[in-house]
């Protein structure tokens, strides 16, 4: 079984009414320890709700389990942000302390460690995402959008989840700055063994980075594979 396993999904929004959506209709994946998946597909296929079953943000029909967690039932939902760090589309709109360092120690500190180890935490992802340590005392609101990105991604990599969920991550960045982001995951992946499932509709961007590549298509797998079989069949 892989780090994250799924038989049999499915997920509606608004069930029972005239607007039911079927938003994911049987999936069924599994995700290996220290793997870099990609899920491409066009938009509305059910990238993004996938990712919130997977960070138990979202009840579902259907097994799932994450870090050996069943995530059918809530108690383990509650308790999975300790393993398993999200990063939504435009994470940098979560960014609410008065400073960069605060925003980062947020998470280290809900989890209750050390003043020392949060002060650890917050420099180690800092470097990782390549600010200075003086934007430390900064409002977040001072940051540049780069910036601000890659404060809000310090936050979560700062909690050292075992499994890291990014939607779209790099939206709205330059090529440069897109680059940039995705050394640093397949660093993550490659150095940290850090599990990644990276959601986006733009198949370049993983063609040389994903382990392997799940398409949606309609709430549907459509595909699977490695980079090079899905590229062989497009
Ligand atoms: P279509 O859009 O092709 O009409 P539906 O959305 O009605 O398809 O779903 C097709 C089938 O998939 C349904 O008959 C149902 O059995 C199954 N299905 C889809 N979503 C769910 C769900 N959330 N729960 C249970 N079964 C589902
Ligand atoms: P993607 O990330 O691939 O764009 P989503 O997972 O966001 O796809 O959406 C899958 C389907 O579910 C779409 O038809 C979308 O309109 C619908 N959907 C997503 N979120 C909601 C919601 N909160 N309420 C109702 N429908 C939703």
């Amino acid at each position: 079984p892989g780090i994250i396993d799924i038989k049999n999904l499915y997920v509606s929004y608004a069930p029972g009414t005239p607007i039911q959506r079927h938003a994911l209709r049987g999936i069924s994946m599994a995700v290996e320890k220290g793997e870099y998946r990609a899920i491409i597909g066009p938009q509305g296929s059910g990238k993004s709700t996938l990712l919130q079953v997977m960070a138990g943000l979202i009840e579902a029909e259907g097994r799932v389990s994450v870090c050996g967690k069943d995530l059918r039932h809530k108690k383990n939902r509650d308790g999975l942000w300790r393993q398993v760090g999200i990063i939504f589309q435009y994470p940098e709109r979560q960014l609410f302390e008065d400073t960069v360092f605060n925003d980062i120690a947020y998470g280290p500190r809900n989890m209750g460690l050390s003043e020392d180890e949060v002060r650890r935490r917050v420099k180690a992802a800092l470097e990782a995402v390549n600010l200075d340590e003086e934007v430390y005392c900064l409002s977040p609101f001072k940051l540049s959008g780069g910036q601000k990105r890659r404060a809000a991604i310090a936050g979560i990599l700062a909690m050292e989840p075992e499994v890291l969920l990014l939607d779209e991550p790099t939206a709205g960045l330059d090529p440069r700055g897109k680059r940039q982001l995705m050394d640093l995951f397949s660093n993550l992946c490659r150095k940290k063994q850090v599990t990644l499932v990276l959601v986006t509709h733009d198949m370049e961007e993983v063609a040389h980075r994903a382990d392997t590549v799940t398409v949606l298509y309609r709430g549907r797998i459509a595909m699977g594979g490695t980079p090079k079989e899905i590229f062989a069949r497009c």
